[in-house]
């Protein structure tokens, strides 16, 4: 399966399937100017995958040196992009080489981020190895790292030169790890297209226990869906933030949470997304029913999905509120909120009294 993400001279192919990654060969040859690439990837990955990466481009007489950097949400720091870059150098990148980044969204934002200020910017290759990756990181061209004001605060738009999404890979991951991943794909579901969630509904078990079929077609589907939004807006100005769906409620339950084991980041937009319907039925937006709907799918697939669900103490309403407030989305003092007219009618939203949303998470902290 293709998608084709039409960004005039930056458009690329995104390739989706089984045995994609033995293709790399002579999926990559193209682009490249000499027959060698530099590989970045992390410990974990590494071990699982690098080595059927190196033999596919091998095949194609094709050189690779490779930076492994820890696992873990640390690497994306001024450290690890200093360390990276200067590695790059060493590899003698010229402004026509390629950059391979095999590994979730970590090592992709940071090597992507990396590329992107590499004598003004290098073109990579995005090999995504969670789902997460698959389906949102590898996508749409943000790169970034952490810095001590915040996740991603410092980063640009660079989008890939190609994107080579295979599911086999998927097999290694934890199931903690795909089902957050899982998050993200039913969030497109609900922004955009009641048709998905409903097959997910009916197909996202099948996902879970190892369907290479259900696999290719959620992942096409995501990236198809976020390919649109994409291109329709770039840089965010306005339509991309709908990608933000149980995003506001998720990362401050992330901060909450310290960033860490106790949370992962497609759990947060999991409860988030819960948050969000939920609202939307108490404005009288959607129906009542919808909330039920989408948090009975979550509970099926065994996700979070309340606050009672996070293990370890709950902050305040108050605190998460406040959290929220930091969060970029906040637009001219306003707190922009993804609500939803239905399943895959989202919209945003400027205009929610704060009470409503502190009467929300009060109800849901008593249930906790
Ligand atoms: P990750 O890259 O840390 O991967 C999660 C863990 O799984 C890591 O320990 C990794 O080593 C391991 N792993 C990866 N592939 C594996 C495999 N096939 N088998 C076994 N283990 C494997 O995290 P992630 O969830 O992929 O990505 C999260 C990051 O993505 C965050 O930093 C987030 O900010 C970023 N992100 C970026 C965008 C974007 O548009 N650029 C969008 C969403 C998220
Ligand atoms: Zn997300």
């Amino acid at each position: 399966e293709i998608v084709h993400v039409p960004l005039r001279e930056r458009a690329y192919d995104i390739y989706i399937g089984s045995g994609i990654l033995e293709q790399a060969g002579f999926r990559i040859a193209p682009f490249l100017s000499r027959p060698r690439v530099a590989v970045v990837s992390d410990e974990t990955v590494a071990g699982l995958h690098l080595e059927r990466l190196q033999a596919a481009l091998r095949v194609e007489g094709i050189d690779s040196d490779v930076l492994t950097l820890p696992a873990g949400e640390g690497t994306k720091s001024w450290q690890h992009l200093i360390q990276t870059v200067e590695w790059l150098l060493e590899q003698k990148m010229g402004r026509d080489d390629v950059v391979v980044v095999i590994g979730g969204g970590v090592v992709g934002d940071l090597a992507g981020f990396a590329a992107s200020i590499l004598r003004r910017g290098v073109r990579f290759v995005q090999i995504p190895t969670t789902l997460l990756a698959q389906v949102d990181s590898s996508v749409g061209g943000k790169t970034g790292i952490n810095v001590a004001a915040g996740k991603n605060q410092v980063g640009n738009f660079h989008q890939p030169c190609l994107v080579l999404a295979d599911v086999d890979v998927l097999e290694t991951l934890p199931e903690r790890a795909f089902l957050s991943g899982y998050a993200e794909v039913m969030k497109y579901g609900l922004l955009g297209d009641e048709k998905f969630f409903e097959w997910l509904e009916q197909h996202g078990e099948a996902m879970k226990a190892g369907d290479t079929c259900a696999r290719i077609a959620a992942v096409r589907w995501s990236c198809q869906m976020k390919t649109d939004i994409v291109i329709r807006d770039e840089t965010e100005r306005g339509e991309r933030a709908l990608l933000n769906l149980g995003h506001t409620f998720g990362h401050a339950l992330e901060a909450a949470t310290g960033y860490s084991d106790r949370l992962l980041h497609g759990e947060g937009v999991s409860i988030g997304c819960g948050l969000a319907v939920e609202l939307s039925a108490r404005l009288g937006l959607c129906s009542q029913e919808d909330p039920s709907r989408v948090r009975a799918h979550l509970r099926d697939m065994g996700m979070k999905v309340e606050l009672k669900d996070i293990p370890g103490d709950l902050p305040s309403a108050e605190s998460l509120m406040d959290l929220m407030s930091q969060d970029k989305k906040v637009v001219a003092g306003q707190m922009r909120y993804v609500l939803m007219r239905g399943i895959g009618r989202a919209f945003l939203s400027s205009d929610v009294p704060r009470a409503e949303v502190m009467r929300l998470l009060n109800d849901e902290l008593q249930h906790a």
